[in-house]
């Protein structure tokens, strides 16, 4: 099997290495924040990913929706946002070649800063507000893409597929060939190494 293309590690966050114009469910507009709830709002969002996040085995495809729940507390320079995305991933297991469609989670946190400059080049990692809004993509974004594993299974003890015949073994788990096609190994199945042998 060839090992799958590295996940798509998310770029540097930033105006600049954004490809699209920011996706409009993603922005958290701070002038609407509710005069009643002080320097905490709770509040959730259902975004869908505008494009396909992961790659290799497993992502979460274009167009999947994402469940936001999210806490905002202002403090001094900005926005404390933490909460939680909940989304559905789809791939193929790294063993068996099963399709996978499963539920996620990913934890966001996050400091949004005000800022009145503008924004800089690719290498300003921070987080700002801009026009009293707030853009959640790139975080979302990256909480979700860093977790992805590189070997995703269908569950934890897959026990993927015959190496001689490529049987499913989950569906076939009797599955078995005769001594015949083992013979050239025949001679292994007594061998155990000593104690001398390994020491030297
Ligand atoms: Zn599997
Ligand atoms: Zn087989």
């Amino acid at each position: 099997m060839t090992r799958p293309a590295q996940a798509g590690r998310p770029p540097a966050r930033g105006p600049a290495t954004r490809s699209t114009r920011p996706a409009r469910d993603f922005l958290i507009d701070l002038r609407t924040w509710p005069r009643d709830r002080g320097g905490r709002w709770e509040l959730a969002l259902e975004p869908s990913a505008p494009q396909d996040w992961g790659g290799g085995l497993i992502r979460l495809p274009a167009g999947g929706p994402i469940r936001l729940e999210l806490v905002l507390e202002a403090v001094g320079q900005g926005i404390w946002l933490t909460g939680r995305a909940a989304f559905e991933l789809v791939g193929q297991c790294a063993r068996c070649l099963d399709p996978i469609n499963r539920p996620a989670q990913a934890e966001l946190q996050d400091l949004f800063l005000r800022s009145t400059r503008a924004p800089d080049g690719p290498d300003d990692d921070s987080a700002l507000i801009q026009d009293d809004v707030i853009d959640l993509e790139p975080l979302v974004r990256d909480a979700i893409v860093i977790d992805l594993p590189l070997a995703p299974l269908c569950y934890d003890d897959c026990a993927g597929l015959c190496a001689s015949c490529g049987a499913n073994l989950n569906r076939e788990p009797a599955h078995r060939h005769g001594p015949a096609a083992d013979r050239r190994w025949a001679a292994l199945a007594d061998w155990v190494p000593s104690q001398s042998e390994t020491t030297g």
